[in-house]
């Protein structure tokens, strides 16, 4: 099919409606080396509309004190708004259960606390943790310090040279010493969508459960944990326009209840004495410490705002930009893209050419576009496409088939002085 022109979006209602929706967000009116803000770091971190800044500011300023713990009114009124957020939370991900949503400090805290609980008591020596070449250094790194501690040993399925998962290797992977599968729902270098229904159905099948890295897919499509049936996903709020520090690990109460706490310290325990400690039940077993009250709260709100707009126009939206990228930037001379699996989310990855991607990004600054360049925490990724890092290019909701075009126009730019 014949990707879109950008003509053809030119006064449409999907046009106006990214209008409205930039005008919610403040920085998107600023400038950035005298041009106007080209926002295109989504994948590493998401801008936020004024209601998540100006719900984080009303808990500060008329709602803030320690949860779980006082008889007092604002105590009272922040517990309730930090449980209802959790409430949103279970909601929107469709869990079974609130006690399956813990509050965590993003995604890598999630996979750390799953890690370091299988290191300690699910893990022996030759068991297997499966992982694929195209995972985040904080969906690798957590595993091999598991292992380190424990004598289990990694297994890494490999991708195809169009960045999709070899499936067929995944299923040759598996075995009766695979203890855990944990991958990404979306790579966050090349965008590809794993198939994680059928992955988990397959896991299953075996009796092994699976971790599902979701970071880069809350933030462009719908996830119900259920329908998955997975039994842990972890995501960030902050790359889904919700406040950095915060992120959830859910995980299904028959698993979580079997693990052992990660942190210790208060609000996690029922009772202690120097004889012993026990602990609080789900979700609290897992949330040590004072939380991140208004990291949750915010996170609800950004979780509010995105059903508001709805993942129908998100996703439609976001192909659209995919398309009309691909066909621009491919357009472009000596333009290498990196990842063109069939199912993508809304990421380019590229070079230009044999320029250094520090380089290109650099020229894209000075013209106030915002890119990511290096290896985005994907080094093993980057090893298998033989480079040091791409240039990365995510879309989010908020983005515009003009910014697509004037990031091509800043790439041939650069293109000219580069080569
Ligand atoms: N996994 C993936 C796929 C990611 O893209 C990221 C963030 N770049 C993470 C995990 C880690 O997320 P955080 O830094 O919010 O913990």
């Amino acid at each position: 099919m014949r990707p879109p022109s950008h003509k053809e979006f030119e006064g449409t209602v999907l046009e106006d409606q990214v209008e409205q929706i930039r005008s919610s967000f403040p920085i998107l009116s600023r400038t950035v080396n005298d041009h106007p803000l080209v926002y295109l770091d989504n994948a590493a971190s998401a801008q936020k509309p004024a209601v998540v800044i100006d719900r984080i500011s009303r808990y500060y300023r008329e709602q803030h004190s320690n949860v779980h713990r006082g008889v007092h009114a604002l105590s009272q009124e922040a517990t309730t708004a930090y449980e209802a957020a959790r409430d949103t939370v279970c909601e929107f991900i469709g869990a079974a259960d609130r006690s399956e949503i813990i509050f965590t400090k993003g995604t890598t805290d999630a996979i750390n606390i799953v890690a370091s609980s299988y290191a300690g008591r699910m893990l022996k020596e030759g068991d297997e943790i499966v992982l694929t070449q195209m995972e985040h250094h904080s969906n690798i790194v957590p595993w091999q310090l598991a292992c380190e501690m424990s004598g289990a040993v990694i297994r890494v399925v490999p991708i195809k040279e169009d960045g999709s998962l070899n499936y067929s290797e995944f299923e040759k992977t598996l075995s009766e010493r695979t203890r855990l599968v944990a991958l990404t729902h979306v790579s966050n270098s090349l965008g590809t969508i794993n198939p994680v229904k059928r992955i988990i159905a397959d896991a299953h099948g075996l009796d092994i459960p699976v971790l599902v890295d979701g970071a880069q897919a809350v933030p462009h499509m719908r996830v119900n944990v259920q329908d998955l049936d997975v039994d842990f996903y972890c995501f960030s709020a902050h790359k889904m326009f919700g406040p950095t520090g915060m992120g959830i690990l859910y995980g299904k109460q028959e698993i979580l209840n079997k693990m052992p706490p990660y942190q210790g310290g208060g609000d996690m325990i029922e009772s202690v004495s120097f004889e012993g400690t026990s602990y609080n039940s789900l979700p609290h077993k897992f949330e040590a410490g004072t939380p991140h009250v208004a990291g949750a709260i915010g996170l609800a709100a950004a979780i509010e705002f995105i059903q508001e707009i709805g993942y129908d126009f998100i996703m439609d939206h976001e192909s659209r930009m995919l398309d009309y990228a691909n066909e621009r930037l491919g357009a472009i001379e000596r333009m290498r893209l990196i990842g063109t699996a069939p199912e993508k989310a809304s990421v380019v990855s590229f070079l230009l050419g044999d320029t250094h991607p520090y380089d290109v990004a650099t020229l894209l600054d000075r013209l106030g576009i915002a890119v990511r360049s290096g290896h985005h925490c994907t080094q093993p990724l980057m090893s298998h496409f033989g480079i040091p890092g791409t240039v990365r290019a995510s879309f989010a909701l908020y983005n515009t088939l003009d910014e697509i075009d004037i990031l091509a126009e800043g790439l041939e730019r650069a293109g000219k002085i580069l080569f």
